[in-house]
């Protein structure tokens, strides 16, 4: 028996692993598939041994999954744990993927009591827009009487049908102009389907500005080394962008939209997940997402094919103004902030420096990115 912590998600998961014979290992104490991965990346380096999850976690029993799958009327007939699931495991405490009886695919999350309310609206959110024909996503199941989330023996759980994609090629996906069109149609269809969401309050809305200096505050007690590098791009930010950045429209967002959090077909968006961060933001935050995310795989990519068509489709959609097309290069880099402070929190120093590198190549040829994008 060997242990080993899971390093893919700050869950840290204890993984138990059981040598059955030199080819077959068992795991346990994974609470999602990707401890799986992360296993069999660091033991399999012969690519040899397989990793097997046991029907029985030592988590939930199947008769406990069953009898909370069976709360939304979903007979489970096998439960899938080598299944991977897209979509960040630390958004739930657990998650399995399952078959019902008539041999469809299901995705049980067991989630915080803490984030019921926060959980319940994005479900809420997406039903809505669900309902007002929005297509490409994913709205969770509803009991017989409508609720969202379920409790059994004090635990909470959700449940939704299970999308399977085809993986994203990271070492090309960002040269791939195909999948502009796609990126833009869906986030001008979420616009022009979140005009009215009445049980979301539009005055709430994100602040990127107070984020990046709630952040910086941060850097300047307790992470001193980089203090002074953050100083320059703040200065960057300061120059134009952080007084007009009140003035710019506001719309709802997805607000973690890059595509890593989509399911994807050979040739479409198959899913947008992740919802954890939607709400009302400035309307560049999901657009300049994107391109800082595409971006930070190869920088080349920022003026490559991909980006070059987004952008022309969006603004042939015409729904971002002038004035916030303007601020995008300052957009993605105030937005990079939200990256440096999840490398922060893991204190993944090489992921601090790629950032801050990053960040500087931005500031370094806005001119010329401006010049290609508008
Ligand atoms: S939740 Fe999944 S990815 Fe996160 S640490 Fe546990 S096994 Fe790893």
């Amino acid at each position: 028996m060997k242990n080993l912590i899971c390093q893919k998600c700050p869950n840290g998961c204890n993984l138990a692993l059981e040598w059955e014979n030199a080819e077959n290992v068992f795991i346990a104490g994974n609470k999602c598939a990707s401890g799986i991965v992360y296993a069999a990346r660091v033991i399999s380096k012969d690519n040899k041994t397989r990793i097997h999850a046991r029907e029985e976690t030592p988590l939930f029993s199947r008769e406990t999954l069953k009898a909370v799958a069976g709360l939304w009327q979903v007979r489970l007939k096998k439960l899938h744990h080598n299944i991977p699931v897209q979509g960040s495991p630390e958004r739930s405490v657990f998650r399995v993927v399952l078959e019902d009886n008539s041999g469809k695919f299901f995705l049980l999350e067991q989630i915080l009591p803490k984030s019921l309310e926060h959980k319940r609206q994005i479900a809420t959110t997406l039903d809505f827009l669900a309902k007002n024909n929005l297509a490409r996503i994913q709205p969770y199941m509803a009991d017989q009487k409508g609720e969202f989330i379920r409790k059994h023996k004090n635990n909470f759980w959700q449940i939704i049908p299970f999308v399977r994609g085809v993986t994203l090629d990271r070492e090309k996906y960002m040269y791939e102009k195909w999948r502009a069109p796609a990126l833009a149609d869906f986030l001008v269809e979420l616009r022009r389907k979140s005009g009215y969401l009445p049980f979301l309050d539009s005055c709430k809305v994100f602040s990127l500005k107070d984020y990046v200096y709630k952040l910086i505050r941060e850097i300047n007690l307790y992470n001193k080394d980089i203090k002074d590098e953050i100083k320059d791009i703040a200065f960057f930010l300061e120059k134009d962008f952080m007084p007009a950045y009140e003035k710019l429209p506001v719309a709802f967002c997805h607000g973690d939209y890059h595509p890593m959090n989509i399911i994807w077909s050979a040739d479409d968006i198959k899913c947008v997940i992740d919802w954890e961060f939607s709400g009302f933001k400035s309307e560049l935050y999901d657009a300049a997402n994107l391109i800082g995310c595409v971006g930070v795989e190869d920088p080349q990519s920022l003026t490559g094919e991909l980006v070059n068509s987004f952008i022309a489709n969006m603004n042939k959609a015409g729904f971002i103004s002038k004035t916030s097309w303007k601020y995008m290069v300052e957009f993605i880099v105030a937005l990079r902030f939200a990256w440096l402070s999840e490398w922060l929190r893991r204190k993944d120093s090489e992921m601090i420096y790629l950032e801050m590198d990053y960040m500087r190549l931005l500031i370094d040829n806005k001119n010329s990115l401006q010049k290609i994008w508008l």
